[in-house]
């Protein structure tokens, strides 16, 4: 029987730390090892493969925006401020109008986020971009996946569903406005770095949503021991979704929940830190949504204003899943 992405992991790579300075190995959006000065250096590295992760007739400045994007959301995820990046690039030909415009991206993502390209490897084959991210964090600020406690409550940064809707609609002809937006979306994600940083200061766990909500919770669930309750009439919708959808009430729930690539940053706190959150939120003019709250037990559970139970169809995205 084939196995899933994260029982591989767990299988294959997942060894017992043997060395004293790994603060934190496998499992988390980060590794952190110890670093320059008293700091901890957090270390994360993500693929993109064409056909899998962008469709083929993605823009090479897309592309070079993502790779950079979805790896400083798994740095924003634990609170660390952006420093270095490596970039392995794997190409099926040397096409020089392609390298030019994916490089200008690059460099303009890196200066944007104030990182520095300082190291890669390039090679010949199937189109795949691999970008590793350090950055550094202080003692004891590092933002983890097993820091939930029942109580807590449940943000979501920004909001859910956009870049599922804008793969689904990216080969329509003709598109308005809000779906341009929601294409945009999935094609140039704004990793959450300055808002991973502010809340580090009294948020202890955070997950990037990579795989969709319901998975990227999961992951939190798994690592802290605990369950949620999740209402799913608080998610938090673009205008721009709900115009394209026809109404809040015919949003696709299972798309906002499981449909992947929000790369936005779910934040598990302490209930009454949300004075604090609140101001970080009109700040940064992001919205930050309480959606829920941690609980003991194991279990997800997803319900709306009325209090009924609802039933996702499907879970978030995995590669190897059966
Ligand atoms: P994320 O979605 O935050 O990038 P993943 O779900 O890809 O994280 O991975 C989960 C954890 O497993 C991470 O800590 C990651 O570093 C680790 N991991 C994934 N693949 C491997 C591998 N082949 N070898 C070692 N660790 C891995
Ligand atoms: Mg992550």
């Amino acid at each position: 029987m084939a196995v899933g992405e994260f029982d591989l992991i767990r299988k294959y790579f997942q060894t017992p730390s043997r060395s004293r300075d790994v603060l934190l190995g496998i499992g988390d959006d980060c590794a952190l090892v110890p670093g320059p000065g008293d700091r901890q250096l957090a270390i994360t590295t993500d693929t993109l493969v064409a056909g899998v992760h962008f469709p083929g007739d993605t823009s090479p400045a897309d592309i070079a925006h993502k790779a950079i994007a979805v790896n400083l959301s798994d740095l924003a995820a634990m609170g660390a401020e952006p420093a270095w990046l490596t970039l392995a690039l794997t190409l099926p030909e040397p096409d020089e109008s392609w390298l030019g415009a994916f490089a200008e991206s690059f460099r303009a993502g890196a200066d944007r986020y104030r990182v520095q390209l300082i190291g890669g490897d390039t090679t010949r084959g199937a189109l795949t971009i691999t970008v590793q991210a350090m950055g550094l964090v202080e003692p004891g600020r590092a933002m983890r996946r097993d820091a939930a406690r029942p109580g807590d409550a449940i943000y979501v940064s920004g909001t859910l569903g956009d870049a599922a809707t804008g793969l689904k609609i990216r080969q329509q002809q003709v598109m308005n406005d809000d779906q341009n937006w929601l294409l945009n979306r999935l094609n140039r994600p704004e990793p959450r770095v300055e808002l991973g940083l502010q809340v580090s200061s009294f948020c202890r766990c955070c997950i990037d949503i990579s795989d969709g909500l319901a998975a990227d919770l999961g992951h939190i669930l798994e690592a802290s021991r605990c369950g949620a309750t999740v209402n799913i009439d608080r998610l938090p919708l673009s205008r721009q979704l709900v115009a394209h959808s026809g109404g809040r009430n015919n949003v696709d729930r299972d798309e906002v929940l499981a449909g992947g690539d929000d790369y936005e940053l779910c934040l598990v706190l302490d209930p009454n830190c949300q004075d604090r959150l609140m101001t970080i939120s009109s700040e940064l003019s992001l919205p930050l949504t309480r959606i829920g709250v941690i609980e003991s037990g194991d279990s997800l559970t997803f319900v709306d204003d009325t209090g009924a139970r609802f039933l996702p169809s499907r879970n978030g995205y995995e590669h190897f899943a059966t």
